[in-house]
């Protein structure tokens, strides 16, 4: 179903697709397919209510937001099966993603009554200067599949919260979280047109939002590809983009590290949501003298991580999302082994019994991984975990920072001048210092270089959705 000017509706061509459980290839749902008409009478309901929600005050707002929490914090083990269901994670990581999602919104209904503005002296004696913040309008959000709640509330509260209204149009491979989104916004009875759901075809959808000038900003979680190209179409119309892209993390580990820590940090980062994230750990740097010794206790932990129906107890890692995802975790593991890379443990796709839905993979650890490799590059965006060494702490940061990448990075040693040292030094917009998972509500996520521009979370989250109004005022003296 589509969600517009409050009300739930198919889609104006009658057009459906399906939802598939990666994990057994069974259709879970089938949900309207939106198009370009849909998003147009959606952009028309959420400019139409635009003015009344900006006039709100903020404590009016927290009120919606933090219903819209509540409800959600009531269902949190049926949207977590629904999610594990939709997309593969296992029901841990699901509802640790909600409880992620439930934050933003608690957070941005606080925040938005911090919106301040300031004061300026003026040049001249009889004049006055107030410079104050007004919602960006009406805002265009596009989600990924990775995180299919969490990604939504972090564009939707902060927007919401800043008084702007909203299009959303989630991943296709996952439109049911975001349903249930907007069902707990309608039950927490937001005003009509304020927040607006439009799956379906992205070429028509996104095509629809980048074309209108009456869409003011464009938040889009997903692809560095795609984000390039919406950011080329924002230029039409000139709206505020923020744009959170693909990643390529560096996770270095220095001789004098504990090196249990060191690896199970780097299990927690790079084998969470069977290696989709973002933020997972892509390449491992390890200090030659560890090196051996690091990738021996890393194979003996993987070995034992249980892959399987995220459904299931005790399940560590669920299916990738579809069989192209598993397809290019072995193109990265064939191409790195013919250019000399060890296989440590794994290693390969599983097809059989329980796996015969095809899109399940082992997970894996490579040992003598090389720049020469794609793995070093590219993105892999799978369970995939190739181990690289360095000599030198100068080497270590040249050979992280050496990528168009710069969404997240981990350093793991005892040393706290080189935790300093090393952390600045990478080019990075987010940096986990012995700390694998570094992701909260109330800090600043987002990336340099070809990660994306724009931040989400914390005070710095909301800035995105905010103009400054200067006004001069020249008074009688
Ligand atoms: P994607 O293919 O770029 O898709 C993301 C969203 O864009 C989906 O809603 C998709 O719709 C839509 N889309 C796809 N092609 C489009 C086009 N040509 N024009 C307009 N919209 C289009 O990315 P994904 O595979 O879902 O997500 C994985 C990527 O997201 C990875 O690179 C990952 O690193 C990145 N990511 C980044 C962050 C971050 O915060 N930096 C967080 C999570 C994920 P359909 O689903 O309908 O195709």
């Amino acid at each position: 179903m589509l969600y517009i000017n409050g009300e739930w509706c198919q889609a104006q061509s009658g057009k459906t697709f399906e939802v598939t459980n990666p994990a057994t290839g069974e259709t879970i749902a089938t949900v309207a397919k939106g198009g370009a008409a849909d998003t147009q009478a959606a952009i028309d309901a959420a400019q139409a209510a635009f003015p009344a929600w900006a006039r709100l005050t903020a404590k009016e707002r927290y009120t919606y937001l933090k219903n819209t929490a509540d409800i959600l914090r009531g269902r949190v083990d049926e949207i977590a099966a629904l999610i594990t269901r939709e997309m593969g994670k296992p029901l841990a990581e699901s509802k640790g993603e909600i409880g992620l999602a439930i934050d933003y919104l608690d957070w941005y209904a606080e925040e938005g009554k911090r919106i301040y503005g300031d004061t300026i002296p003026a040049s001249s004696p009889s004049k006055r200067i107030i410079v104050t913040r007004q919602p960006v309008g009406v805002v265009g959000a596009i989600t990924p599949w990775n995180f299919p709640i969490a990604m939504i509330t972090r564009k939707l509260a902060p927007a919401l919260a800043a008084g702007c209204t909203i299009i959303l149009k989630a991943a296709s491979a996952t439109p049911l979280a975001a349903i249930e989104v907007f069902k707990a916004l309608h039950e927490a009875g937001l005003p009509k047109g304020v927040a607006n759901l439009v799956n379906g075809s992205a070429a028509e959808v996104v095509g629809a939002m980048m074309a209108s000038p009456v869409v003011r900003k464009i938040t889009f979680t997903g692809s560095t590809e795609v984000g390039k190209e919406l950011v080329r179409q924002s230029a039409d119309t000139m709206k505020k983009v923020s744009m959170e892209l693909g990643g390529h993390a560096p996770f270095i580990v220095f001789e004098d590290a504990d090196l249990e820590k060191a690896a199970e940090g780097a299990i927690a980062s790079k084998f969470r949501n069977a290696g989709q994230t973002c933020i997972c750990t892509n390449r491992i740097y390890v200090q030659k003298s560890v090196a051996e010794k690091f990738a021996a206790i890393m194979a003996e932990k993987v070995s034992r991580l249980v892959v399987g129906n995220g459904l299931e107890e005790g399940v560590n890692i669920g299916p990738m999302i579809d069989r192209q995802a598993v397809e290019k975790a072995q193109e990265h593991i064939d191409d790195a082994v013919s250019k000399g890379a060890k296989v440590v443990c794994g290693g390969s796709k599983l097809e059989q019994g329980a796996y015969a839905n095809g899109c399940f993979f082992e997970p894996t650890v490579l040992l003598n991984a090389t720049h020469e490799m794609k793995i070093s590059y590219e993105e892999t965006f799978g369970p995939v975990a190739p181990i690289f060494t360095f000599e030198t702490e100068e080497e270590a940061i040249r050979r992280a920072n050496d990528t168009v990448y710069g969404l997240a990075s981990y350093v793991f040693t005892k040393d706290g001048s080189r935790m300093f040292r090393v952390a600045e030094a990478l080019d990075y917009g987010i940096v986990g210092i012995n700390d694998p998972v570094p992701t909260v509500a109330q800090a600043p996520f987002g990336g340099v270089k070809e990660s994306g521009v724009g931040r989400e979370g914390g005070k710095y989250g909301i800035e995105d959705y905010l103009d400054y109004k200067f006004m001069s005022f020249q008074l009688e003296m």
